[in-house]
């Protein structure tokens, strides 16, 4: 069975060492409070990350800033590639998907939670539907 043969939303989303450097560095730089981004491409693989300021400047959840948010878009369209995931800090943990994100979950893409765990930033990927979530593997390159 090929990748395209299974669905969407169990796909892994691939990554190289360099995206997932450069989200640790930015949600790093940006701790205590939570940060966010998006990540567009095409198909399941990720060609471009943006930064996107956190709003609501909290600790403890994150509001992208519309307008950033729209040029986002707009680029993405523009270059002919796909919103592919949404990625957001938790400072203090945990590693999954908390119940606010579950019901602040708008997009149909994976949802990337990076945590800093022991000192260390982790990130896991999460498919949010129906009130709740599975995991969506992250492959790194
Ligand atoms: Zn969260």
């Amino acid at each position: 069975m090929g990748l395209g043969d299974i669905p969407e939303l169990m796909k892994p989303l691939l990554l190289t060492k360099e995206q997932l450097h450069s989200m640790a560095e930015y949600v790093n730089s940006h701790a205590p409070l939570e940060s966010c981004g998006l990540l567009a491409g095409r198909d399941a693989t990720v060609e471009k990350i943006f930064f996107v300021q956190n709003q609501a400047h909290s600790a403890v959840r994150y509001v992208m800033d519309p307008i950033e948010q729209l040029n986002a878009f707009e680029w993405i369209d523009s270059n002919h590639m796909d919103l592919l995931g949404i990625f957001h800090s938790h400072p203090t943990g945990p590693e999954t998907v908390s119940p606010t994100d579950i019901a602040e979950a708008a997009y149909a893409v994976t949802y990337i939670i990076l945590a800093r765990v022991d000192g260390e930033w982790r990130a896991r990927g999460f498919w949010i539907e129906d009130g709740g979530f599975h995991e969506v593997t992250l492959l790194v390159n």
